[in-house]
């Protein structure tokens, strides 16, 4: 098992062994057929096996696979990410998601020169041992909130305060002001289920790590080109320092970015002293994956991703009420979950309020039932523009049994 959460473990059951997938579609090596709404956990925005992704990762796998030299694919696709991404000046591929936001924190202390960062209770930012301090997502799940190999020494410098709680992170500034190198927030939380910002939270962030010289880290990797063309940053009309990104612009190909203002991203090797390096990074085959799953990627797509969820919102909202069960469904754009609690569901401790061992049962109904959502109440279901008003319904029928039968 090569990532945990896939394991099934929380759930108590055998995990699907995918043989392949197609639309908004996956099926098992039993031939079991499911409505998918991981999506590779948020990449196939455009659905499994996209005919025009795969025909471009064929054509560019005949030319040759990694060069580890420059290409004109990878300068191409900088040029569209800087384009759609409002505050990036200057982009770095890397590999994953983890990696993006690993040097992007080292980035940021370099740039600073200070060693402090700030980050929230029940936020993911990938597994590199800064950010491994009350994560949310799997480390969530497993209820690993601080994993053991972290030396104390790095955990001292992770300061944590709840979601959407800018009265804590006020303090934090007041305490530690001068040493904090940065904020990495998720602008929109993905990985305590879904947890939008509250009106105000990201524009506090800005205004503060301004006023104290500390860098905004907006970590895209999972809203970056999923809630909007613009990226999180561009729906809610903030700039941050630096953003990154992964899933959706590696199209299902292994890939993360980290970019932003100029005057900083020349701070990274070669043109500034602070290092980051990658055998694989800007790969051709992830940078054409990447390239032609954003072609796809219009304003009606997203128009139809957000219509689209909204039904499946409204579906699932209508049942949870007839059947009488406390739910409370979050969503931004193609980003749905629901908890089950009376709600509100603001930061990590509002998402703990639902009922895990519910949780549990609705997933194995779910699976009964043919639908694919993450085995974890701390992740959302993400829509995809292959999913069929159809495959919505259908969902919203199938949750209806599940919700019946808890
Ligand atoms: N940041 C966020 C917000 C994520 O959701 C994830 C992965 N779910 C990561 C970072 C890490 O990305 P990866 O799994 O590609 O390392």
């Amino acid at each position: 098992m090569n990532s945990p959460v896939r394991a099934f473990k929380s759930v108590g059951l055998t995990p699907i062994y995918v043989e392949r997938g197609v639309g908004s579609r996956i099926y098992d090596i039993d031939s079991n057929e499911f409505i998918d709404y991981i999506g590779s956990w948020g990449p196939l925005i455009m659905g499994h096996a996209h005919p025009e992704v795969i025909a471009a990762i064929q054509e560019t796998a005949s030319k040759g696979t990694s060069f580890g030299a420059p290409t004109l694919i990878e300068t191409e696709m900088a040029k569209l990410v800087c384009e759609r991404v409002p505050s990036m000046d200057i982009v770095r591929m890397v590999n994953s998601g983890t990696e993006a936001t690993m040097s992007a924190i080292r980035l940021a202390r370099g740039y600073t020169g200070r060693s402090k960062i700030l980050k929230f209770e029940g936020s993911y930012h990938g597994h590199a041992d800064s950010l491994l301090i009350k994560a949310g997502s799997g480390v969530a799940t497993l209820g690993l909130p601080d994993s053991p190999g972290v030396p104390e020494g790095v955990a001292a410098n992770t300061i944590t305060v709840p979601y959407n709680d800018l009265e804590s992170v006020k303090v934090a500034f007041e305490h530690f002001g001068e040493e904090l190198a940065c904020v990495i927030v998720e602008p929109i939380a993905g990985n305590m289920g879904v947890v939008p910002p509250q009106p105000g939270f990201l524009q506090g962030l800005r205004d503060l790590t301004t006023q104290y010289g500390s860098l905004l880290i907006f970590d895209e990797v999972m809203t970056g080109f999923r809630v909007d063309i613009h990226c999180a940053q561009g729906l809610f009309g903030i700039t941050p320092d630096l953003t990154c990104l992964g899933k959706v612009i590696g199209g299902g190909l292994p890939v993360g970015a980290y970019g932003g203002k100029r005057e900083i991203m020349e701070q990274v090797a070669p043109s500034g002293p602070i290092y980051q390096a990658g055998t694989l990074s800007g790969n051709p085959l992830a940078m054409i994956a990447g390239y032609t799953t954003l072609q796809l990627l219009t304003p009606e797509v997203y128009a139809q991703l957000e219509s689209r969820a909204a039904r499946l919102q409204a579906g699932l909202e209508k049942n949870a009420k007839e059947l009488g069960v406390p739910v409370t469904i979050n969503r931004v754009g193609s980003m749905v979950c629901p908890f089950f609690t009376e709600g509100p569901v603001v930061n990590y401790d509002t998402a703990k309020t639902s009922d895990l061992q519910r949780f549990v049962r609705y997933f194995g109904n779910m699976i009964e039932e043919g639908v694919s959502v993450a085995p974890s109440q701390f992740e959302g279901m993400f829509v995809s523009a292959a999913h069929s008003i159809e495959d919505i319904d259908a969902t919203i029928a199938a949750n209806y049994n599940a919700l019946k039968n808890l």
